[in-house]
C-alpha cells in the first residue's frame, strides 16, 4: 500500500476492522449454529481486495448471547470457524476473529459485567494490535457501536448498509465517514480514499 505523507513509518502492517453479523454474514439474529450461516454477497471479494491491497482483515464481534444464556462460547467459536472455512476457501483470508460474550445485563453471572471489550469499547481491536502487531485503519459495520468504535480509536469507519445498516438513525449517518450499500462498495471507497490522499 502507499505510505500516507505525514504518517510516521512504523512496521505494523495495517489493518481493516470487520464487524461480522450484518457486514460480513448476513443478519440473523442470535446466530447459534455454524449451518446457519451464510455470506453477504460480495463480503468475499471485499476482504480479497483488502488481502492483496496488503491488509490485514481482521473480525470483531459483539456476542451477547453468550451472556443472555442463548449459547456457549463454544457455539461463537464454531461460528466463527465456519465463517473462516468459507472465506479462506475462497482465497480471502482473515487473519483472526476476536469476540466479546459479555453483556451487564445477562443472565450467566461470568458474563454478564461490564467489561472493555464489548463495542464501542477498545479491548478487542488493542488485543489484536498487541497480538498482530497491526495498526487499526478502518472500521466496517453496521451499527453505532461499530462506529462509535472507530471514534474511540481515531480511525476511519464506514456504516454498511447490510444487516441493521438502514435502521441507524441520522446521528450514525453524521458520525460515519461514509456510507456504503454494503461493504464491497465500502471497501472500493476506502482503497480510493487512500489513493487520493
Ligand atoms: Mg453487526
Ligand atoms: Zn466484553
Amino acid at each position: 500500500m502507499s505510505v500516507r505523507l505525514g504518517e510516521k513509518e512504523t512496521n505494523k502492517k495495517p489493518a481493516v476492522f470487520l464487524d461480522r453479523d450484518g457486514t460480513i454474514i448476513e443478519e440473523i439474529g442470535f446466530i447459534d449454529d455454524p449451518n446457519k450461516v451464510v455470506p453477504i454477497s460480495n463480503a468475499v471479494e471485499a476482504v480479497k481486495r483488502l488481502h492483496d491491497a496488503g491488509y490485514s482483515v481482521i473480525v470483531i464481534s459483539n456476542q451477547s448471547g453468550v451472556a443472555r444464556g442463548y449459547f456457549s462460547e463454544d457455539t461463537v467459536r464454531a461460528v466463527n470457524g465456519k465463517v473462516a472455512e468459507i472465506f479462506n476457501n475462497d482465497s480471502a483470508k482473515i487473519e483472526k476473529f476476536y469476540y466479546c460474550p459479555h453483556y451487564a445485563h445477562g443472565i450467566v453471572p461470568k458474563y454478564s459485567i461490564e467489561c472493555n471489550c464489548r463495542k464501542p469499547a477498545t479491548g478487542l481491536v488493542e488485543k489484536a494490535i498487541e497480538e498482530l502487531n497491526v495498526e487499526p485503519k478502518l472500521v466496517i459495520g453496521d451499527r453505532e457501536s461499530d462506529i462509535k468504535l472507530a471514534k474511540n480509536l481515531g480511525i476511519l469507519s464506514i456504516l454498511v448498509l447490510t444487516g441493521y445498516g438502514k435502521k441507524q438513525n441520522d446521528y450514525v449517518g453524521q458520525m460515519t465517514d461514509f456510507i456504503a450499500d454494503d461493504i464491497l462498495q465500502a471497501v472500493e471507497w476506502f482503497l480510493n480514499f487512500n489513493n487520493i490522499f
